[in-house]
């Protein structure tokens, strides 16, 4: 492995958010509430830099991300630079917009992977949830191209209050469009899935179950469709290893050039952020304040501390911790040995008990909602 001192293995991934500008407005968006506007994005040439940055210190994989990747009119020259660099390329779109009319001219330029999101079976939910009509005829064209021209396909559903009851669906569609790979994502309370929650949240006896028919299905369809399944933090004994452990595997440059731990990163005060205009990706991966903040152990507090899980999450989301326990440094309240964690089940099982969900607050560009759902923290 690539090290860029004995101490710091090198990140093997990079998230390049090339813009926020995307045709669907997702509630669940873990895009900040504050988008970046198309006339702050990096240009094409600082884009190039930035990857062949990220190949001289070892990173191997590039999602090419958003918003939607494919609005930006250079995305075919950035698919091929990762080419050139011999990074491996994942697209990671909603196959809407002009995503199809790229789609011949991004695999002519080298692209690896793609990777769809649909956000539901039924064609009206999943139009309702991402808030744009006609856009599932469009992904169904665009994975049926995606396939003729035989590149792999994934298939992401981030899952919620509503569509949890679609996820045998799902996994059909998956199927049936000839995916390889399905990822059944309950939804991460980060951006504007946090603004959003009490409209998200599904009850426990829905994730169990949904739980389960992920569990049947893998074993249904072993050797035709693998089944990836991220369970919700609220509902959840431990937390996950936010990002691979903070500073430790992965890199997220925003459209307009700021370098982040985690995607949600800007979330929480203080931190300061370099950017790729101004310092090498290598000097931000070592010395970057931010990467710095939450690095490694040695900033844990009890009962993290002296935790023995505390190498395998490392303590957790520091962002989920700011938003909920108003302490980024504290235990991630997802985790049952949190004294929040009781707090943070009690709130979820009160928010997916509403008899009828609040309206959904759709992401929009120059929309940051006002209103921020509170924490648990006493
Ligand atoms: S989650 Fe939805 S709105 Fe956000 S970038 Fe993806 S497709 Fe666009
Ligand atoms: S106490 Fe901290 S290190 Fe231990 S399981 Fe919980 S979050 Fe992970």
């Amino acid at each position: 492995m690539n090290a860029v001192t004995p101490a710091l293995p090198a990140p093997i991934g990079l998230l390049a958010e090339l813009t926020h500008r995307c045709p669907l407005r997702c509630p669940y968006c873990s895009n900040p509430l504050e988008l970046d506007r198309r006339s702050a994005e990096l240009d094409t040439a600082t884009w190039e830099r930035v990857l062949a940055e990220a190949a001289a210190l070892g990173v191997l994989h590039v999602h090419l991300s958003g918003g939607e990747p494919t609005a930006r009119q250079d995305i075919v020259a950035i698919t091929a630079a990762c080419a050139r660099l011999g990074l491996y390329s994942n697209l990671i779109t909603s196959g809407v917009g002009g995503a199809l009319a790229k789609l011949d001219a991004l695999s002519d330029a080298g692209l690896d992977h793609v990777q769809l999101s649909i956000q539901a079976a039924e064609a009206s939910n999943a139009e309702r949830i991402g808030g744009l009509r006609n856009a599932q005829p469009q992904k169904f064209a665009f994975a049926e191209r995606v396939t003729a021209l035989g590149l792999p396909l994934t298939l992401n559903a981030v899952i919620h209050r509503g569509n949890i009851g679609e996820v045998p669906a799902i996994i059909d569609l998956a199927v049936q469009l000839g995916a390889k790979r399905l990822e059944v994502a309950h939804t991460q309370y980060y951006g504007w899935a946090y603004v959003n929650r009490a409209a998200l949240m599904p009850a426990k006896p829905e994730v169990d179950r949904s739980i389960r028919v992920v569990e049947e299905a893998r074993e249904r369809l072993k050797g035709r469709l693998v089944i990836d399944l991220v369970v919700p933090d609220y509902y959840a004994k431990y937390p996950k290893a936010c990002a691979g452990g903070w500073g430790r595997r992965l890199m997220n440059v925003s459209p307009t050039g700021k370098v982040l731990p985690c995607h949600a990163a800007e979330t929480i005060p203080g931190l300061e952020f370099w950017h790729v205009q101004d310092h090498s990706l290598a000097e931000i991966w070592a010395r970057s304040p931010a990467f710095s903040a939450y690095r490694g152990t040695g900033w844990m507090k009890e009962p993290c501390r002296s935790c023995d899980r505390r190498e395998t999450d490392w303590g957790g989301c520091r962002c989920q911790a700011l938003a909920l326990a108003g302490d980024a440094a504290a235990t991630d309240p997802a985790c049952s040995l949190s004294p929040l964690h009781a707090r943070v089940q009690a709130l979820a099982v009160a928010e997916s008990a509403l008899e009828t969900a609040p309206d959904y607050r759709y992401r929009t560009i120059g929309g940051a909602p006002a209103a921020i759902p509170e924490g648990v923290a006493p």
